[in-house]
C-alpha cells in the first residue's frame, strides 16, 4: 500500500474516483501481493530441487500415465483426505518431474508442503536421534500438510534407518499425506525395509487410501538423449 498509494491517488483524482473505489483497489492490490508472496514462500520452504510444472511435461511422452488423474490431483482434495499418492517406475520416467509439479500446485493452494529425497529424510532422521531430538524433527516434520519423499529404492538403509522412515510413515497414517516416487514396484520394497513384516505392515498402511500411478516406459532422458546424437549424427551425414 505504501509503494502504490501515491499513484493510484493521482490516477483517482485524474479520473475522479470516489474515495472508498480508490480504497478498495488499493486494498485489493496489497491483498495479492500478500498471496502471491505467500506462495513464493511457500515454494521455497518446500525445498524443491528444480521448478517443473505441468506446462513443460509432455503427457503424450507417458502414455501410462492417466493426464486426467494426475491434474485431478492438483485440486488438493486428496490432500484433505490425507491419502497418499505413489509414482512408480523406472529412471527417467518424469516422477520426480511430476511430483513437483504436483507439490507446486499444491503450494498454490496455499498447503505447506515440504519436498525432500528418502535417503536426505533418513540422514536427517538419524543425525536427530543422535542428538536426541528426534521428537522435534517429527513436530516439525508434522506440519507439512504433505511430505514428498523423492527416490525411495536407489540405497538401501540400515535397519535403524529403515524403523526411523517406518515411524515417519505410519505416523502420517490418516493424519497426513505422503508422496512417494519410487524405482522399485511395491514387491520389492522388502529391500530398502529390510525384514518382510515391517514392509508389509507399512505397505498396508501407505497403500490404504493412495493414488498409484505406473509410470513405466522408455526413460524421457534416454529418449531425448537418443533425439539429440541422432540430429548431431544426421548433420554430420549431411555436411559428409
Ligand atoms: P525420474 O525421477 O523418474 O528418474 P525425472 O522426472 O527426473 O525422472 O525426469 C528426467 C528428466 O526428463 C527431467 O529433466 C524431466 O524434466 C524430463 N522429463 C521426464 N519425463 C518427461 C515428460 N513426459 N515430459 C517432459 N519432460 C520429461
Ligand atoms: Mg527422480
Amino acid at each position: 500500500m505504501l509503494a502504490e498509494w501515491e499513484k493510484l491517488a493521482r490516477e483517482a483524482a485524474a479520473r475522479n474516483q470516489a474515495y472508498d473505489a480508490y480504497l478498495l483497489q488499493l486494498t485489493e492490490l496489497e491483498v495479492a501481493a500478500r498471496s502471491a508472496n505467500a506462495i513464493a514462500a511457500r515454494i521455497r520452504a518446500a525445498g524443491f530441487p528444480a521448478l517443473k510444472d505441468f506446462d513443460t511435461f509432455d503427457f503424450t511422452a507417458t502414455p501410462n500415465l492417466a493426464k486426467q488423474k494426475v491434474l485431478e490431483l492438483t485440486r488438493g482434495e486428496w490432500i484433505d483426505q490425507h491419502f497418499n499418492c505413489c509414482l512408480l517406475g523406472g529412471s527417467g520416467t518424469g516422477k520426480t518431474h511430476v511430483a513437483i509439479a504436483l507439490g507446486l500446485a499444491l503450494c498454490r493452494l496455499g498447503k505447506r508442503v515440504k519436498f525432500l529425497t528418502a535417503a536426505k529424510l533418513v540422514t536427517l532422521l538419524e543425525v536427530a536421534q543422535q542428538q536426541h531430538r528426534l521428537d522435534r524433527l517429527l513436530a516439525t516434520r508434522d506440519r507439512f500438510d504433505l511430505l514428498a519423499v523423492d527416490e525411495l529404492g536407489y540405497l538401501s538403509f540400515s535397519r535403524a534407518g529403515a524403523e526411523l522412515l517406518f515411524q515417519v510413515f505410519a505416523d502420517r497414517y490418516e493424519r497426513r499425506s505422503l508422496l512417494i516416487t519410487s524405482n522399485l514396484p511395491f514387491g520389492e520394497w522388502g529391500q530398502v525395509f529390510q525384514g518382510e513384516r515391517m514392509t508389509a505392515a507399512l505397505l498396508d498402511r501407505l497403500t490404504h487410501q493412495c493414488h498409484i500411478f505406473e509410470m513405466n516406459g522408455e526413460s524421457y532422458r534416454f529418449r531425448e538423449s537418443m533425439k539429440t546424437k541422432k540430429d548431431k549424427d544426421s548433420k554430420k551425414g549431411k555436411s559428409a
